[in-house]
């Protein structure tokens, strides 16, 4: 069963391997798909759901409520985010200002049918809205009952530490940061970690099997698996192409003698190694089948030895990706519309 680590510096606890529903819930696969993969998470012990008001421009949610319905609220810790554009897309339907957080928490609870969200996270940095206004804006989502931390998602260290100073003065807890990592993208390792570490922030990190690249499902020169995400043109396709180079997937394949050699699969493995971070507090995985959930889930707890890491670095050598300078490449310097 899975087991669980405190997030930040407080008291709330998440299952160290957490669902989350991008590209997956009214996309990728049906509603009965959905649900089934959604409780195959809670029997396997997980009690931490990430969404986000822009995963299927809104429907994300609603699918994620609809398969949590008749679950103890207690029980669950549940996630959702602000920032990229929803709905029609009017001038104030994106970013972090005050009318766009105060009016979207109230449709992300409508659609997840719950009184509040355990976190409620600022999607990405905006650039374009003073970080007081933000900060004050979540500070009253929080006063409202309607949420009860905040965090935020691919913010840099600078930004982190600005972040953090407010919500200490305006004493809301801010204690999360979600990010892309694994094997293969390692941009937070140099600064955003440590910035963490100071600040009493914990990693919620995303794609930690790099989309299902690190499955070694994908063969070099080969075609992509049927039914797997490099298909799904509606909207996976487009994210995962990024680790699609032979390169990097004639490396991915250099790991399967180290994963048998540790009695683990290959998806075990790279979850195992994103939660060998303590600054992580949580694997956040996705599933397009219960049976992947089942198995992922076999990770939790794992311990990979200093050999064992060596021996992942020696595979994958100069495909990794290290440059701290990407995290702020990866987010967008004015809202999108
Ligand atoms: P993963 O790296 O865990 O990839 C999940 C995908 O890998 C599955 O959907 C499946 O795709 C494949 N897979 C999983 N298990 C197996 C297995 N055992 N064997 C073979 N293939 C497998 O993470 P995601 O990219 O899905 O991201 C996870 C979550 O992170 C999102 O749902 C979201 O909550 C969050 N996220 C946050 C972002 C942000 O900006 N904050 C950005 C992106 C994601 P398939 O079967 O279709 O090939």
């Amino acid at each position: 069963m899975v087991e669980y680590r405190y997030l930040g510096n407080s008291g709330l606890k998440v299952s160290e391997i957490t669902y989350g529903n991008w590209v997956t819930h009214a996309s990728q696969i049906d509603d009965a798909g959905a649900i089934a993969t959604v409780h195959a998470a809670l029997d396997a012990g997980i009690t931490t759901f990430d969404t986000a008001d822009t995963y299927a421009n809104t429907a994300a949610e609603v699918v994620l409520g609809k398969a949590l319905a008749g679950q103890r609220r207690a029980s669950l810790e549940i996630f959702t985010k602000v920032y990229f554009p929803t709905g029609p897309k009017g001038p104030n339907d994106t970013g972090l200002s005050r009318k766009h957080i105060l009016e979207s928490i109230d449709g992300s609870l409508q659609r997840l049918g719950t009184d509040y969200v355990d976190l409620y996270q600022a999607h990405r940095y905006d650039y374009e809205t003073p970080l007081e206004e933000t900060m004050q804006a979540f500070a009253d989502v929080v006063r409202a009952g309607k949420a009860l931390y905040i965090g935020v998602s691919e913010w840099t260290a600078e930004q982190l530490r600005d972040g953090a100073a407010l919500a200490q003065q305006l004493h809301v807890p801010f204690i999360s940061n979600q990010p892309q990592y694994s094997m293969l993208w390692r941009v937070i390792e140099e600064k955003v970690v440590p910035a963490s570490e100071e600040l009493g922030i914990s990693q919620i990190v995303w794609s930690p099997m790099a989309q299902g690249v690190l499955s070694g499902k994908y063969l070099p020169g080969q075609p992509v698996p049927a039914g797997s995400r490099a298909t799904d043109e509606k909207s996976g396709a487009h994210f995962i192409k990024r680790f699609l180079h032979d390169d990097v997937l004639a490396a991915v394949q250099r790991l399967t003698p180290i994963a048998a050699d540790c009695g683990l699969t290959m998806p075990q493995l790279a979850i195992a190694w994103v939660l060998q971070n303590r600054n992580v507090a949580a694997a956040l995985v996705g599933a397009s089948r219960p049976e992947q959930i089942a198995s992922n889930v076999a990770a939790s707890g794992v311990t990979l030895d200093a050999d064992v890491m060596a021996a992942i670095d020696a595979a994958l050598g100069d495909v990794v990706e290290r440059d701290p300078q990407n995290t702020y490449e990866v987010s967008p310097k004015s809202r999108l519309v």
